[in-house]
Formats: structure tokens, C-alpha cells, sequence
């Protein structure tokens, strides 16, 4: 396996970052995490920007260029032979002395790691994977914003913790005001009433690129959408539950706490219509020409 480190692919054993980097010492850093289907990465552009954004959130200048990291993501995918994977990027402050001040480090580190993607197991998709509303709160906006894609992950570990405890999957997280928000590594949906909700961006969660497909794709086919202020009680009732997230793209949820739900229709359309838009993207990236997707 070959790693991409600071602007070239080495073995993984020789994949070593400083123990003084800030991202080790401090979760100081950003990331993302792709899909590639068939050798494409699904919404490359966008997961960029917003890595570009997280960055810009804590003051980070990525000293690259998107395209020059778009090239580095296929590189890697070539140097692994990957063509069903998922790509983590992660931009640390890079190496310093102790101390929080970013400025004592000139240049951020940059990963690119490539695996290939094991399927989830089909009964996850067939049967759907239980939820716990976590006694864990969602780092408050005004603290450490969610739509930070960062490092500092300790708000989810605790959260997935709680979570394991309870014998569940995932959780969906409320924030201090008792709102729902999301889950330690998606977003939430609910089907009620004929209207598909999910938690606003006002919520304080991550403005999932999954969540964005999925409600273009609801509009598109003639659902109502509300993004909103949710409590536990609007989402129990619910006929349908399922996440989102680039790698789990929808997985429907069969419990929330106590109540239970069937995988139903609405989750199965949009899934399938999910699908659907990764395959006409890839055929419209491959269409575009062997350069932007590497090889055959
Ligand atoms: N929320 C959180 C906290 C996440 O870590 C993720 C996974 N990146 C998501 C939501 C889903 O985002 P996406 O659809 O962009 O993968």
C-alpha cells in the first residue's frame, strides 16, 4: 500500500508523521472523506471546497492548489490500483513546538490514503441499523462549528461511545437546545406526514455532501423537504429513518431509542435514486476523458 505524504506516494511503513505535529497534539487540522466507484471519485469538487472551507474556518492555508490535490488523489488511486475505495485527505497544522499558536508551523502536512472499501454488510441495507439519541450533546455552533470538518473528533467519540454502550450503530446527536442535529459520522432523515425532514444547517451539523444529493434528488422527484428545527418527539413517529453519508450512502434505520420502523418505500426510492446519480456521474466524469480519471 502506498500513502500520498507531503507530495509523494511512499510505502506505508515509511508513512510516519512527527509526533510534534499539531494534528497529532492538538486535533489542530481538517479532512475529508471521498468515494471512488469504478476509478471516479463521486463529488470531488465539492468534498475540495469544502475542505478549502474547513480550512479556511481554522485559519489553515492548504499551500496547494485543488487541482494539484485532485491530481494527487489519482495518483494514489493508480499507485494502489483502487477503483471501489474511499480516499481520506486529511491537512494538518503540520510540525511545531508545543504550543497552541498556529503560527508555530510553517507548512501543513497533507495525507492522501487510499483503501479499498468493504461493503457494508446487505442486512444493514435490508434491515436497517438502530439509533440511540445520546445523553452526548452536539459541539455547540458557537464553539467548534460542525460544519468544520476538523480533527477534533472527541465530541463524536463520546457520542459513539454512549452508542456502543447502548448496543446501536449510530447515534443522532441533539444540540443544548434539545434540537436534533446528526449522527457521529452522518446525517439524519425522517419521513412523516408525506414530507421528508432532516435538521437544518442552523442545527449545527455538517452540511453533509450525501444530505445535499439526497434532498436535490427528493425535490427533483416531487417530495416535499423540510430542513428544520426537529426534537426527539417529531422524529419518534416517524414512518421512515435513514443516514446519509459518502460511504454509507442512505442506510435505513429500523430503531430510534425504543421505536421501531420498517425500511420503507421512500428510503428505497431515494436510494436507488442515489445510485442512479453516481452512475451518471461517473459515466459523465469517464465521458470527459481518461485524464481526469486515471486509467482504465
Ligand atoms: N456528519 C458528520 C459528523 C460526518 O462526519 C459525516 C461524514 N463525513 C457526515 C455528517 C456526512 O457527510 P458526507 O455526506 O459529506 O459524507
Amino acid at each position: 500500500m502506498q500513502v500520498h505524504l507531503k507530495g509523494r506516494l511512499v510505502p506505508v511503513k515509511e508513512a510516519v508523521v512527527s509526533v510534534f505535529d499539531h494534528g497529532f497534539l492538538y486535533g489542530d487540522g481538517v479532512y475529508e472523506t471521498m468515494r471512488v466507484y469504478e476509478g471516479v471519485t463521486f463529488m470531488l469538487d465539492e468534498h475540495l471546497r469544502r475542505l478549502y472551507r474547513s480550512a479556511s474556518m481554522i485559519g489553515l492555508t492548504i499551500p496547494l492548489e485543488m487541482d494539484s490535490l485532485k491530481t494527487s488523489i489519482y495518483d494514489t488511486l493508480i499507485a494502489n490500483s483502487l477503483k471501489n475505495a474511499f480516499v481520506r485527505l486529511t491537512v494538518s497544522r503540520g510540525h511545531g513546538p508545543i504550543g497552541l499558536d498556529p503560527d508555530l508551523c510553517p507548512e501543513p502536512t497533507i495525507v492522501i490514503i487510499a483503501q479499498e472499501l468493504k461493503d457494508y454488510p446487505k442486512s444493514f441495507y435490508e434491515k436497517g441499523i438502530s439509533l440511540v439519541i445520546p445523553e452526548t450533546k452536539r459541539n455547540l455552533m458557537e464553539a467548534l462549528n460542525p460544519r468544520i470538518k476538523s480533527l477534533n473528533f472527541l465530541n463524536n467519540i463520546l457520542a459513539k461511545i454512549e452508542t456502543k454502550k447502548r448496543g446501536a450503530y449510530e447515534a443522532v446527536m441533539l444540540n443544548v437546545y434539545g434540537k436534533l442535529t446528526e449522527g457521529t459520522i452522518s446525517n439524519v432523515f425522517f419521513y412523516k406526514d408525506g414530507i421528508l425532514c432532516t435538521p437544518s444547517l442552523e442545527c449545527g451539523i455538517l452540511d453533509g455532501i450525501t444530505r445535499g444529493v439526497v434532498i436535490d434528488l427528493a425535490l427533483r422527484d416531487g417530495l416535499g423537504v423540510k430542513e428544520g428545527e426537529f426534537t426527539k418527539e417529531d422524529l419518534y413517529p416517524a414512518a421512515e429513518v435513514f443516514i446519509t453519508s459518502t460511504t454509507l450512502e442512505l442506510m435505513p434505520v429500523s430503531k430510534v431509542d425504543d421505536q421501531k420502523y420498517a425500511v420503507g418505500n421512500i428510503t428505497k426510492l431515494l436510494h436507488k435514486a442515489y445510485r442512479e446519480e453516481v452512475n451518471v456521474y461517473v459515466a459523465n466524469v469517464k465521458a470527459e476523458g481518461p485524464s481526469l480519471w486515471g486509467y482504465e
